[in-house]
């Protein structure tokens, strides 16, 4: 099912007034976690204000070690929903156990399944089962085909409404926190016809690459970008700080991608 060979077309993923997959380039932009109803509210704000389309922000965070902060939980969940409402933008959210995922469809737009969490099969056989779009992150020791077949699990119970995201992957590299694997968007889209979106802000880990290969992953034909952005990235509650862009820095690559989106 999600093979190109036998669904030429490309598939498009409309949730209200934003298509994702199709001529319109989405942005996604939000802090790690959702921190309070303060910091989700101002950060909504300024993704509007830049002219991106999704606010993104987890609630629940995968976190490599047990005694990091952990996510705000169900309140974030509400936290997030009244601040798209407020703004008039679409929300993306993280659902890591199949429990979660009623939840979490009731406050979002649009589900997380991350990286660590590609291979979840409980949790993809679950989002099969619903209709609300799914963002799968390509798992960070994932080739393309598993990543694909990844997708198959949510696509096979019944959910058309999949995209595929390139976050970056574990290299012998250590200078970057991964490697974005750019080659995976023209990869993806010819083996597929799922949108695909990427994430350099996991992709790189550093707040300086991040600018650069936003505009790379548009002049490989991403059919969308998840970027973090924090008002205060120093003192934000996950260690993303370091990757997540000051919001004047966020509002002039939006400008930027504009341009570029119109020359390609
Ligand atoms: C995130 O989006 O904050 C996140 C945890 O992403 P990943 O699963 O790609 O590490
Ligand atoms: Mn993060």
């Amino acid at each position: 099912l999600a093979s190109r060979d036998f669904h030429p077309d490309n598939t498009v993923i409309k949730i209200k007034d934003v298509e994702i997959g199709g001529d319109q380039l989405v942005v996604m932009g939000g802090p790690c976690a959702v921190e309070s109803p303060e910091q989700i509210d101002l950060i909504a704000r300024l993704v509007k204000a830049a002219g991106g389309q999704v606010l993104r922000g987890g609630a629940f965070k995968p976190r490599t070690g047990p005694y990091s902060f952990q996510g705000v939980g169900v309140e974030g969940l509400e936290m997030m929903a009244e601040a798209g409402r407020k703004h008039g933008l679409l929300t993306i959210t993280e659902v890591m156990t199949p429990e979660y995922v009623d939840i979490c469809a009731e406050h979002a737009d649009i589900l997380q399944v991350g990286t660590r969490n590609m291979q979840n099969f409980d949790l993809l056989r679950k989002l099969g089962t619903i209709q609300t779009p799914v963002l799968l992150k390509r798992g960070f020791s994932a080739t393309y085909d598993e990543f694909l077949n990844a997708a198959e699990y949510i696509l096979a119970g019944g959910n058309p409404n999949v995209m595929l995201c390139e976050r970056g992957i574990r290299t012998f590299e250590t200078y970057t926190r991964n490697t974005l694997d750019l080659s995976a968007v023209p990869v993806l889209q010819s083996l597929s016809h799922l949108p695909v979106i990427a994430d350099p802000s996991h992709g790189t880990g550093r707040r300086e690459l991040v600018e650069p290969m936003c505009r790379a992953s548009v002049a490989a034909g991403a059919d969308g970008l998840i970027i973090e952005m924090h008002n205060d990235p120093d003192n934000s509650m996950t260690g993303d700080g370091v990757q997540s862009l000051f919001p004047d820095q966020f509002a002039n690559l939006l400008v930027d991608l504009e341009k570029l989106a119109e020359v390609l």
